[in-house]
C-alpha cells in the first residue's frame, strides 16, 4: 500500500497539484481499510468505495456538497445522516494536510448499515442499486430540510422549464430542485400516440441515471437509440386514450427532454434468463466513447459529454465478483482496485468494453458510466 502509493506519487511527479495527490492517497487508504473490513462484514463496502471514488471526482458534485456542508454545519444540533456523513468524508479528504494517513469512512459505513439492512448483509450488492439508493437518500434529506425550514436550501431554485405537469405558479406541489438534481437530474418525455385518433399524449418523468439494455457488439450510442425507439402497445398492453375513452393500440417513444449535467448510464449487464431460472451476466462488447454526443433529445441541438469515470464489474456471474473503477482527473486516467491505484493510459479504457465472444478470460466489463456535459454555449 505504502509502496504502491509512493510509486504512484513518483509516476505522477510534479504534474499534479498537492490537493489532488492527497485525495488519491486518502481514497487509496480508505479503500485499504474497506478491503480489510470486507472480511468481517461482507462485500457491500466495495461498491461504497467505488462510488465514493467516482462521486469524489465528480467535481461539481463534490464542490456543492462541501459548500452545503460548510453553510449548514452546526455541530451543536447537527443531526447525523448520510448526507452529513458523506460530506464529512469528502471534507476529510479535501482538507487532508498529511501526505499519508489512514482515513476510514467509518461513520458513513455505520450510518449506511444503520439505515438500510441491505448493507448489513453478506450478500453481493449491486453498484447501481447502491448509487441509486445514495442519490435518492441525499435528495430526500435535502427536501426534508427544506420543508422544515420552509425555505429553499442554498443554491436551489425552481425549475423554469421543468416537467409540464407541474404548475409554474409556485404551488407547494412543485418539486424542489436541489443541487443533487442540478447535477444528475434529467427529464425524459414519454410520448404516446393513439393509433386510432392520432392524439399524442406526452408525460414527463425525471431520472437520475439511465438504465439501458445492451446488445452484443454495439455501442452506447446505438443502445441509447434503441432506448428511444418506438414501441407498439397492443394486445394486453394497450393504452387508455383519454380522447377515445377506451383502450387503444398506441405507439410509445421515450425521448430525452432535458439532458442532465452529469449523465450516468447503467448498462443492464445482469439479465434474468427464464430458461435458466436465474440472472446471467452479459459480457457483451459495448463501446463507450470518451466523447459522447446525445442525439435522441427533444432539442435539436446535440448534448455533448465527456467520460470521467467508469465503474467496472469484474467477474463472470451476478452473485459474486468485484468492482474496480477508472477515474479521470486532471487529464490523467487512474485505475482504482482496492489498495492498488495506478495511472493508466487513456487507450486502456477500451479494454473494459466487454467481449465479442461469449467465453473470454477477460471478465472486466464497464458497468456504470459517468459522463459530464461539455459547455457548448447552447445549454439551457
Ligand atoms: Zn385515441
Amino acid at each position: 500500500m505504502g509502496a504502491a502509493g509512493s510509486k504512484l506519487e513518483k509516476a505522477l511527479g510534479g504534474s499534479l497539484n498537492y490537493d489532488f495527490m492527497l485525495a488519491i492517497r486518502c481514497i487509496e487508504v480508505s479503500l485499504w481499510w474497506i478491503s480489510v473490513n470486507v472480511w468481517i462484514s461482507g462485500k457491500s463496502y466495495y461498491f461504497l468505495c467505488k462510488h465514493g471514488c467516482a462521486l469524489y471526482f465528480c467535481v461539481p458534485f463534490r464542490e456543492q456538497l462541501l459548500e452545503y456542508y460548510s453553510n449548514n454545519k452546526n455541530p451543536a444540533d447537527a443531526e447525523e445522516n448520510l448526507l452529513t456523513c458523506l460530506a464529512d468524508l469528502f471534507l476529510q479528504i479535501s482538507s487532508q494536510k498529511k501526505k499519508t494517513g489512514v482515513l476510514a469512512p467509518k461513520r458513513f459505513v455505520q450510518r449506511l448499515k444503520k439505515q438500510n439492512e441491505i448493507f448489513r448483509s453478506y450478500m453481493h450488492q449491486d453498484a447501481h442499486e447502491f448509487l441509486n439508493y445514495l442519490l435518492n437518500e441525499l435528495v430526500e434529506i435535502l427536501e426534508k430540510e427544506a420543508q422544515a425550514t420552509k425555505t429553499e436550501p442554498e443554491g436551489s431554485e425552481k425549475i423554469a422549464n421543468g416537467p409540464t405537469n407541474i404548475s409554474s405558479n409556485g404551488s407547494p406541489e412543485e418539486p424542489l430542485i436541489t443541487w443533487v438534481h442540478k447535477n444528475f437530474q434529467g427529464i425524459l418525455t414519454n410520448e404516446t400516440r393513439c393509433l386510432r385518433c392520432e392524439t399524442v399524449t406526452a408525460r414527463d418523468e425525471t431520472f437520475l441515471d439511465l438504465s439501458i439494455d445492451i446488445e452484443q457488439n454495439s455501442s452506447i450510442t446505438s443502445n441509447l437509440k434503441n432506448f428511444s425507439s418506438t414501441e407498439t402497445l397492443n394486445a394486453d398492453d394497450k393504452f387508455f386514450c383519454d380522447k377515445c375513452c377506451s383502450l387503444q393500440e398506441a405507439q410509445k417513444r421515450l425521448k430525452i427532454k432535458r439532458p442532465p449535467q452529469i449523465l450516468v448510464i447503467h448498462l443492464k449487464r445482469f439479465k434474468y434468463i427464464e430458461q435458466l431460472g436465474r440472472y446471467k451476466k452479459l459480457s457483451y462488447r459495448v463501446v463507450f466513447p470518451l466523447e459522447l454526443k446525445l442525439s435522441n433529445t427533444v432539442e435539436d441541438t446535440e448534448a455533448e459529454y465527456s467520460l470521467f469515470a467508469v465503474v467496472v464489474h469484474v467477474g463472470s456471474g451476478p452473485n459474486h465478483g468485484h468492482y474496480i473503477s477508472l477515474v479521470k482527473s486532471h487529464n490523467h486516467w487512474l485505475f482504482f482496485d482496492d489498495e492498488n491505484v495506478e495511472m493508466i493510459d487513456e487507450s486502456a479504457v477500451q479494454t473494459f468494453f466487454g467481449s465479442a465472444q461469449e467465453y473470454s478470460s477477460n471478465t472486466d466489463h464497464g458497468y456504470i458510466l459517468f459522463y459530464e456535459r461539455l459547455i457548448t454555449g447552447s445549454t439551457s
